[in-house]
């Protein structure tokens, strides 16, 4: 059995752009490995989470899929974490808050510019939309919030090394400003 730390990750509502930065450790991803072993991520293709120490969790919670995936990964992830300002507060998924589902949905396939056939896609396959879009701590415990849109590459380093190492989180100035 390894004893290296495992962990999952996840794009609910999401770009991917946290994951992106994930992977913009570049080099220092071979010691990253050296260190963890990957459950369910997009990074693995890994699609089924069997349970992890630490879950990293992108984006907000926007359907009915994003919900089930969010608790899963809190009942199988020893911590879990919100990653980016998506997943922390909504982000810009959740700039849809204001307006109620019917506007939106009429607004994107009805009456938008350039619409040509409008109809909502109703397709049993899809997952069904929330009224609004959550942040993660709204409907689950959450451990800890890496800020960010996304966080650096440094941060996410810095942020998984004092996780694993069991360390407080101590973030530098420098990796928490972005102006
Ligand atoms: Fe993309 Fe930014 Fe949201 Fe991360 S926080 S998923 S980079 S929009």
């Amino acid at each position: 059995m390894s004893d290296k730390v495992r962990i999952a990750t996840t794009s609910l509502a999401g770009c991917f752009g946290c994951h992106m930065s994930l992977l913009d450790i570049d080099e220092r991803l071979l010691e990253l490995v050296q260190l963890v072993e990957f459950d369910r991520s997009p990074i693995n293709d890994i699609k089924q989470l069997k349970a992890a120490d630490i879950g990293l969790v992108e984006g907000g919670v926007a359907n009915a899929d994003n919900l089930e995936v969010l608790k899963q990964f809190r009942s199988r992830c020893r911590i879990l974490v919100a990653v980016g300002a998506c997943a922390s507060n909504g982000g810009v998924p959740a700039m849809r808050n204001p307006f109620s589902l019917k506007a939106c949905l009429q607004e994107s396939y009805l009456d938008a510019q350039g619409v040509v056939n409008p109809q909502i896609p109703n397709d049993p396959e899809l997952p069904l939309l929330l009224n609004q879009v959550y942040p993660v701590h709204e409907l689950v415990k959450v451990d800890y919030f890496l800020p960010g849109c996304p966080p650096s590459a440094d941060a996410i380093w810095t942020f998984l090394n004092e996780l694993i190492e069991g360390k407080p989180i101590s973030l530098p100035y420098t990796q928490i400003h972005y102006d």
